[in-house]
């Protein structure tokens, strides 16, 4: 098999095989074949698409290109969800309690964050304490005592996402749907969940900018899953702003605190009750997804969620004694509106960008994290404000740069008609 045959078929349109793509993928990883010829057919998949069926083949190349999690010995369904990657996204602090607390297994492996959107793995290691160096033993056992258990991403899972990734990066080729659909899905299979719930955001600093991109994306993922026999649902969500109030890590973990107690934002709460129903109905724990959601909206009044959120905690060692002292930011400004009228948009990248120069992020992979830095907003879209009102606070911990009062200045978009509130979730594919 030659390298250039493959690119040739692929450049005109025409199907590769299996063992065309294994070929490729087995080749690349062990540096048999050079960037440029897999830059030339990431390019020709980029303007080609792939069928189904290929987009299957690539999933399934790039899932054994490293190891993967066995998680046979938990018993019981096991499910798991993935974000696109948002701004203010704290979901699986919310979601794993949730579904944790009526029995469905979540067995997660959580990534760290670079640029604009938060990793989970950060906004959890912002609770003194916590840790993610589980074994494969320990994690498993956790997840058959309490039902839920959060390690870190290993770089021997789907080595062939870092190489090809890398290469994507550098030549143009990341928004092709295809190639993403592998990526994400190559990755949510190696960790062996049965139930995957996939959050696609679309809109300002989502890699989704219309429904139409999102739905076939979503479309192809669901395919994807279909065809390794696993259950797939893509819930296509709104990211014209930051989802829930706060975007920060601890400021984030208190907000999944008082959203397990019923007290949080509307939207996250929304967003962690719908693909929670999907959730606990797939894992066989209500008889359908409406009364799935009932039972999640039980979970959090009776008190069970956040219960079960403070045991896992302790579980991996972190504690939160006061949560009233938690967050101790230097100095709180307030961020205030200069005109008057309707908030039409609250740019999520530009919040997420903010965030990151406070310090609650990652400009480089070396940088360290301020935990206790971010923005708490204090309007939403669509609420009407007066010049002067106070729009966000910002937690600091060193003077805020004029590059931090330009991103918010740009954040903001006020009108003066009245902007509808768009729902939370725009469509569910299944
Ligand atoms: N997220 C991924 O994991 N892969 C992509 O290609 C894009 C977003």
């Amino acid at each position: 098999m030659r390298m250039i045959d493959i690119i040739e078929k692929k450049r005109m349109g025409e199907v590769n095989t299996q063992e065309e793509i294994d070929f490729l993928i087995n080749g690349y990883v062990n540096n048999k074949i050079p960037d440029y010829q897999v830059s030339a057919w990431l390019m020709a998949v980029y303007f080609q698409g792939m069928t189904d069926k290929e987009a299957y083949h690539l999933t399934k190349a790039m899932l054994y290109s490293g190891d993967t999690i066995d998680l046979d010995a938990i018993s019981g369904v096991k499910v798991d969800k993935h974000s696109t990657g948002g701004v203010g996204d704290k979901t699986t602090l919310v979601l794993g309690p949730l579904v944790a607390s009526v029995g469905a297994k979540l067995a997660k492996l959580s990534g760290r964050g670079l640029g604009h959107t938060g990793g989970t793995l950060d906004k959890m290691e912002s609770i003194p304490g916590m840790s993610f160096a589980l074994s494969e033993e320990q994690f498993i056992n956790q997840v058959n005592e309490i039902n839920m258990a959060v390690a870190g991403q290993t770089k021997k899972i789907v080595p062939a996402d870092k190489l090809l990734y890398a290469l994507r990066d550098v030549t143009g080729t990341v928004p092709s749907q295809p190639l993403i659909a592998s990526s994400i899905m190559s990755k949510k299979l190696a960790s062996g969940a049965d139930v995957i719930c996939l959050d696609v955001k679309i809109g300002d600093g989502a890699f989704m900018k219309t429904i139409e991109e999102a739905e076939e994306l979503s479309r192809i993922m669901v395919s994807i899953g279909s065809q390794f026999g696993k259950k797939v649902t893509a819930f296509i969500t709104d990211m014209d702003q930051p989802l829930g109030l706060t975007v920060g890590n601890r400021l984030e973990v208190k907000e999944a605190i008082e959203t397990l107690s019923g007290h949080g934002p509307k939207d996250l709460e929304e967003l962690c009750l719908r693909i929670g129903s999907y959730m606990i109905y797939y894992a066989h724990k209500a008889d359908s997804v409406e009364a799935a959601y009932n039972l999640a909206k039980e979970q959090i009044s009776n008190g069970q969620a956040l219960a079960k959120f403070y045991e896992f905690i302790e579980a991996q060692g972190g504690h939160i004694d006061d949560l009233e002292t938690f967050i101790k930011a230097k100095d709180v400004i307030p961020y205030k509106a200069k005109t008057k009228g309707y908030i039409k948009t609250i740019k999520a990248l530009n919040i997420g960008l903010a965030s990151m120069k406070l310090g609650g992020g990652r400009e480089t992979k070396e940088d360290d994290i301020e935990p206790n830095v971010g923005i708490v907003l204090k309007k939403k879209v669509g609420d009407y404000v007066e010049a002067g009102d106070i729009l966000a606070e910002l937690y600091i911990s060193k003077p805020c740069g004029l590059e931090i009062t330009e991103l918010l200045d740009e954040a903001y978009v006020i009108t003066p008609k009245e902007i509808k509130k768009s729902p939370i979730i725009k469509k569910i594919i299944s």
